[in-house]
């Protein structure tokens, strides 16, 4: 019976022993658990500060991609802008260039072209109107070389309206007078000056003296010198004067055969490139304006364009 209790006894022992050893080394293992797990969140803190400081790098690295973003979209924009003015230059060279050229052309086709000047000296006068007239109905550009007389302002601003040249004949015409002296000379040439100008609100820069520049009838009232000065004078004001090279003998009498006028002008007009022109508008010269328009179709057949004379205009000199 004793043995049988000891025996039990030393197997509760044994058992306990057991369980202590199997708890005991449950509790070494949880601790040993616990330690990781410690570990563990040590180092995921660790990763996460480390996380954290990268994210604040990569803001910090997003902000500066930012301002340098913007820095290059302002340098594009200029850099646009520059290259909008460059092709915008290069319009406007390249305009510049095709006027130039256009102007060259112009100036070219002006040389060789063959052109006639119509010159009416001495008006206006009972015949200037239809002499406008047969101008409009051919489509033809004249110079009228005038002298002043107060009762015709319509006239001479009809004629700057037809889209014609005023020249300067001088006031008077009167060769005693405007061939007296140079300074006579000018106050008559500026005394028609200004009535146009104030007629028309145009100022002749042309001049066509009375008789042309080689007249010898001046002599008697100036000297023979008296050309000379004048039309150097002239000149120096900054005038062109036109003298003509081809005549249509209309001044020679009173009323010119209508046949002698167109003649001499298509035989004195055949070989020339430049052909000015001398005719008359006073009122006995009824047959310049009958020859007018035979003068103009038959030039016209000869190659000729017609124009007005401007200072720039081929211009025939005597002196
Ligand atoms: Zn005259």
């Amino acid at each position: 019976m004793k043995t049988r209790f000891l025996l039990i006894v030393s197997f509760l022992f044994l058992s306990m022993s057991v369980t202590f050893f199997i708890l005991g080394q449950d509790i070494l293992a949880l601790k040993h658990s616990s330690e990781v797990a410690m570990n563990t969140i040590e180092t995921l803190q660790q990763e996460n500060e480390e996380i954290q400081h990268t994210l604040v790098d990569l803001e910090k690295e997003k902000a500066d991609l930012i301002t340098e973003m913007e820095k290059l979209t302002k340098e594009k924009a200029e850099l646009e802008d520059k290259v909008n003015d460059l092709s915008s230059q290069k319009t406007e060279t390249a305009d510049v260039q095709k006027k130039t050229n256009a102007e060259k052309q112009t100036e070219a086709d002006k040389k060789s072209k063959k052109i006639a000047y119509l010159t009416f000296d001495d008006g206006p006068s009972k015949n200037t109107e239809k002499i406008l007239g047969i101008l409009r109905e051919k489509n033809v550009k004249a110079t009228f070389f005038v002298n002043g007389y107060p009762s015709k302002k319509d006239l001479y601003k009809q004629i700057v309206n037809d889209g014609h040249t005023l020249g300067n004949h001088t006031y008077s015409h009167n060769y005693s007078k405007v061939y007296s002296s140079v300074d006579e000379f000018f106050k008559d040439m500026n005394k028609l000056n200004d009535f146009l100008e104030e007629v028309t609100g145009v100022r002749p820069s042309i001049v066509r003296f009375p008789g042309g520049s080689n007249n010898t009838i001046s002599h008697q009232y100036g000297g023979t010198k008296i050309m000379n000065k004048i039309v150097s004078k002239v000149v120096e004001s900054g005038y062109q004067y036109f003298d003509w090279n081809v005549s249509s003998r209309d001044a020679e009498k009173r009323t010119q055969d209508k046949n002698v006028i167109i003649h001499s002008v298509l035989e004195g007009a055949k070989y020339k490139n430049k052909a000015v022109i001398l005719l008359h508008d006073l009122d006995p010269k009824t047959t310049t304006v009958e020859a007018l328009p035979e003068i103009i179709d038959e030039l016209t057949k000869q190659g000729f364009v017609f124009d007005a004379l401007d200072e720039n205009s081929y211009a025939p000199h005597f002196l």
